[in-house]
């Protein structure tokens, strides 16, 4: 018999305001009757992906895919400038939903590289944010793990700057290492915010619960970061990408309050339908009786307006609670 009793969402959940400008953008050419394309997956989720297909946008893993005359979408993540400047030769309508925050991001490497400063870049190589940052600064030098600190040459002038999902104390860390390797050391703070409070809502909600349920992409860097930091609060985790992948009741054996969690890639209407779940297959009887209802419950505790799914004005409307 089921144990659970409680269910928790953590706080400021749901996409980022990145994904859910692209996705909105995206959904907006369509709808427009434009042939629409985003230039890789606009977020890592497949329940999104399909939903976009059935709306007849494609995704597409080059601009050669893309017909003359049709709407490309560039994603959160941003391209390489030169990426925009094939696009629009090739005479692509280009929709540009680089987030600002991003977009920030490439200013400021611009200008570190306008001023010559040796540029290290915290982020995960070969990522796409990554892939369009050194667009604007091929000569930084990418680390990402402490093993990878040690290729980082002692320079006079450098300058450290982030990817933005990357968690603030590896950031912190690295600049202080940095500190000792050059006689100016110019610190441009690219930690996205988001993920900085999605870091905090996730360490409070591990606290507080017997086991913690992160929901995203395996490949998420973000996501692995909030189940390695459930795992420092001491709480056991477990990352899935969605609600199939909870099959095994017994993992919630003898758990009474479980949280859940998700990346920036997440909805909020997976998490709310992964907390059905758990509260159905893992939940005392009467809990699992009610396990719609307490996840609705729990989901309105948690959503914020930050944390919707769209900002379209007439779109579908999500899963009660949501904002
Ligand atoms: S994590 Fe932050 S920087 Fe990255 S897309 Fe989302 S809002 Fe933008």
């Amino acid at each position: 018999m089921g144990t659970v009793q409680e269910i928790r969402i953590a706080k400021r959940t749901g996409f980022c305001y990145g994904v859910r400008e692209a996705i909105d953008k995206a959904k907006e050419a369509s709808a427009a009757g434009k042939a629409t394309h985003t230039l890789g997956q606009v977020v890592h989720n497949e329940g999104v992906i399909a939903e976009l297909e059935q709306l007849g946008i494609q995704t597409v893993d080059a601009l050669d895919d893309v017909d003359h005359g049709s709407a490309v979408v560039i994603r959160a993540h941003g391209v390489r400038p030169d990426v925009m400047e094939r696009a629009s030769a090739r005479g692509l309508e280009v929709i540009d939903g680089t987030c600002t925050w991003v977009l920030q991001e490439h200013k400021e490497l611009a200008k570190l590289v306008e001023e010559g400063y040796t540029i290290v870049l915290l982020g995960t190589p070969n990522h796409a944010e990554v892939v369009g940052m050194l667009g604007f600064a091929p000569d930084a030098i990418v680390v990402d793990e402490e093993d990878d600190w040690d290729k980082i040459p002692r320079k006079k002038r450098m300058a450290l700057i982030s990817q933005s999902t990357q968690p603030p104390w590896k950031f912190e860390k690295l600049a202080a290492y940095m500190v000792s390797r050059s006689h100016e050391l110019k610190i441009v703070n690219t930690v996205c915010p988001v993920t900085i409070r999605r870091q905090e809502d996730t360490l409070e909600a591990a606290r507080e619960v017997d086991k913690m349920v992160v929901v995203g992409g395996r490949s998420s860097a973000n996501t692995k970061e909030l189940t390695r930091l459930c795992g420092i609060a001491g709480t056991p985790a477990i990352q899935i990408e969605g609600v199939r992948d909870l099959t095994d009741p017994s993992s919630f054996d003898g758990v009474r309050v479980v949280g859940v969690t998700g990346g920036t890639s997440t909805p909020i209407e997976d998490l709310h339908a992964v907390a059905r779940r758990i509260l159905e297959m893992a939940g005392t009887p009467d809990v699992a009786a009610r396990a719609d209802e307490l996840a609705g419950a729990a989901l309105a505790l948690a959503a914020t307006p930050a944390g919707r799914t769209t900002s379209l004005p007439k779109a579908a409307a999500p899963t009660s609670g949501a904002a």
